[in-house]
């Protein structure tokens, strides 16, 4: 099932990235491109065209949204890992900032979300510095 809003039917060609059953997920946009990524080599296409292939299919704007559990649009601002993969493939991006506000744009665009991490990212950088902290200091 795919959420719709009217409003965004004026941007022209895009991809939902966030279907309602991933909505709890902030990893929506990089797996979109994953899976588009798997098209191209289901097609044989060489891996130095990949990029330029996807961006073919799916077109320069992708969506971003999540909606919370109470139906309201909730902050979709890519997350680090979807960021580097958003950049690469040069989209611009369209992610609600919260229930009314909207970011459109390059995430390379100075006034752009800074990537965000996920309650699971944040909980492996935690785990990364506390046993960074444990190691004895070589210098
Ligand atoms: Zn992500």
């Amino acid at each position: 099932m795919t959420v719709q809003h009217g409003a965004d039917t004026a941007l022209g060609k895009r991809v939902y990235a966030v279907p309602a059953r991933l909505a709890a997920s902030f990893a929506g946009e990089r797996r979109l491109l994953e899976q588009w990524v798997q098209e191209a080599r289901r097609h044989g296409v060489a891996s130095h065209k990949v990029v330029s292939w996807v961006r073919r299919k799916i077109g320069p704007d992708i969506i971003v949204w999540r909606c919370r559990s109470d139906g309201s649009r909730g902050c979709a601002t890519p997350c680090v890992l979807c960021h580097r993969q958003l950049c690469k493939f040069d989209l611009r991006v369209h992610c609600s900032l919260n229930s009314q506000q909207w970011f459109s744009g390059r995430l390379t665009d100075g006034d752009a979300p800074p990537p965000v991490l996920t309650s699971g990212q944040r909980r492996q950088w935690q785990a990364f510095r506390e046993h960074a902290a444990t190691l004895p200091v070589t210098n």
